[in-house]
């Protein structure tokens, strides 16, 4: 028999220790062969003044094991407080976040009897870097940050859990319709990585339409990759129709470390009450076992579990008077789980999962930054909080100040809209955010840094308030940035 593995494991926050006790309860008693190293993280932490919610010793217990188990956790709103699990997922570099959700019917009450899918959501980048701004007084920004080899290296994995799942198709859900740029890399980056994989089917959905058909008919599809804000509303409605949010596990896989634990939040309302439903953190401990080598456990406490649920053992969540026999709390569930270790189901399909090293983390492959296209400096944009009056007033200011600058004013957009020049019809705006877009005078020139300088000197010098500089670059004479509507 193999050596035993260290599991860090987190007992997190609201319903997070019942869970979790009742999971280690079953792990232990299936005789998973792990030892348990568990550390303190969440509320807790954050209340001793941790701003991440973790001190350094569970850092060090993480990097040594590099297998955590953890319980959700209670971001506390407000006060400067950063998502712990989105600063684990950053830090131990787990960028892809895997979430099977299958249907069980008859036994658990689901409107799509035939969903069996697997989300493989983007865990790194996208609106969760969580870099934000308030521009000015009525202003709030948030970006969107996607990198070519982000993508690459999600989209790989996704077609990789294809091929080793026995997955036929993988569809792609952007909006590359409307974010041209950062949503147009990832579809563009599927599409020349589909075509390394003749024998997975490959397709696109704008997330809107894919989101509508995946809650009416999640059983068109397979495996499903996406950026991270996609992947974590489409996963709770997958979740949500499979029959509970309760139910299902998932993986967070970089190329070291891996973390478990359910798709669910930490559920203060129905916290130390015993109802939880401890079944998505069972489901991840299995995949966890999976990923450690230990498919003979995994297969022994999925089919426990499996029995469990067809014998109608159901926690609240879950409970029907058609389908269910009895409810149960999560201690009992627990208990349930464990009485029925070595059988199998017997309507429900068995599972049997190979015992040895892992089959779900895929290496990905570590491409150097492609810097072959001429990357050239064509303009700025210059973002101004102003109050004084609307756009022709502005854009004749700018051009008396700015006439001798190399760099002219082209046009001015509010949230994206060209309103100078304006068009025949186009009204005048009061707005206190402007973005003022200036180009080279001469077509045959390009932009410098120094033009972007002198043009802020001579802004800061009229005590214009500059809140934001966005350079413009073409690369390979392409556009490097979005014209404004109506541009
Ligand atoms: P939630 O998932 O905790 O709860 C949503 C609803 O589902 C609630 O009605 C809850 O009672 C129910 N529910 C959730 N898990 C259940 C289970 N196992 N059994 C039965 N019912 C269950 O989502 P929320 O209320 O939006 O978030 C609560 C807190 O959890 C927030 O602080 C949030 O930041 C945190 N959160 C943590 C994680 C994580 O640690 N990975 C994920 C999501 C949310």
């Amino acid at each position: 028999m193999t050596e035993n593995t260290r599991v860090v494991v987190a007992y997190g926050d609201g319903i997070g220790p019942e869970i979790m006790e009742a999971t280690i309860k079953i792990l232990k008693e299936a005789k998973a062969r792990i030892n348990f190293d568990i550390i303190e993280v969440g509320k807790i932490m954050y209340e001793r003044g941790y701003p991440s919610g973790i001190p350094e010793e569970a850092w060090k217990a993480i990097h040594e094991s590099k297998i955590l188990l953890k319980a959700p956790i209670t971001t506390p709103q407000g006060g400067g407080y950063k998502s712990l699990n989105v600063t684990m997922r950053k830090t131990l570099g787990l960028y892809s976040n895997v979430r099977p959700c299958v249907a069980y019917p008859p036994f658990v009450q689901t409107m799509h009897p035939d969903l069996d899918l697997a989300i493989i959501r983007e865990n790194e980048e996208d609106l969760y870097a969580g870099i934000e701004y308030r521009h000015t007084h009525d202003s709030y920004v948030a970006l969107k940050l996607i990198t070519r080899r982000g993508s690459e290296k999600i989209v790989r994995y996704a077609f990789e859990y294809a091929v080793k799942n026995n997955r036929k198709k993988v569809t792609c859900f952007s909006k590359d319709n409307i974010m041209k740029f950062a949503d147009g890399i990832f579809h563009k980056v599927f599409d020349e990585i589909a075509k390394e994989y003749p024998n997975i089917q490959n397709e696109h959905y704008i997330v809107d339409i894919g989101t509508a058909r995946l809650a009416s008919k999640p059983n068109i599809f397979d495996v499903i990759v996406t950026e991270n804000l996609y992947g974590d509303i489409i996963s709770d409605v997958v979740a949500e129709v499979s029959g509970s949010v309760g139910l299902a596990g998932s993986a967070n896989i970089g190329d070291d470390y891996a973390m478990f634990e359910a798709i669910h939040g930490s559920a203060p309302d129905i916290a130390g009450k015993n109802i939880a439903n401890p079944s998505g953190l069972i489901n991840a401990a299995i995949m966890m076992l999976i990923h450690i080598g230990q498919g003979d456990v995994a297969t022994t406490i999925h089919n426990a579990w499996l029995t469990t649920l067809e014998e109608g053992i159901h926690t609240g969540d879950i409970y029907s008077e058609k389908h269910s026999t009895q409810k149960v709390g999560t201690k009992e569930f627990a208990d349930a789980v464990i009485a029925r270790l070595g059988k199998t189901p017997v309507k429900m399909k068995k599972v049997n999962y190979p015992i040895g090293k892992n089959n779900q983390n895929a290496s990905s492959t570590k491409h150097a930054i492609d810097t072959k296209e001429k990357k050239v400096l064509v303009g700025v944009d210059i973002s101004i909080n102003w109050l004084s009056g609307n756009q022709d007033i502005l854009a004749d200011k700018i051009n008396a100040l700015t006439a001798n600058a190399n760099l002219g004013l082209k046009i001015i957009s509010c949230k994206g809209l060209k309103v100078w020049p304006k068009e025949y019809g186009q009204s005048l705006v009061e707005y206190d955010l402007w973005r003022l877009r200036f180009v080279p005078r001469s077509n045959e020139k390009n932009a410098s840094h120094e033009d972007i300088i002198n043009l802020l000197n001579i802004l800061k010098d009229d005590k214009l308030d500059f809140v934001n500089i966005e350079n413009l670059y073409s690369f390979d004479d392409k556009l490097g940035f979005t014209l404004a509507q109506g541009e």
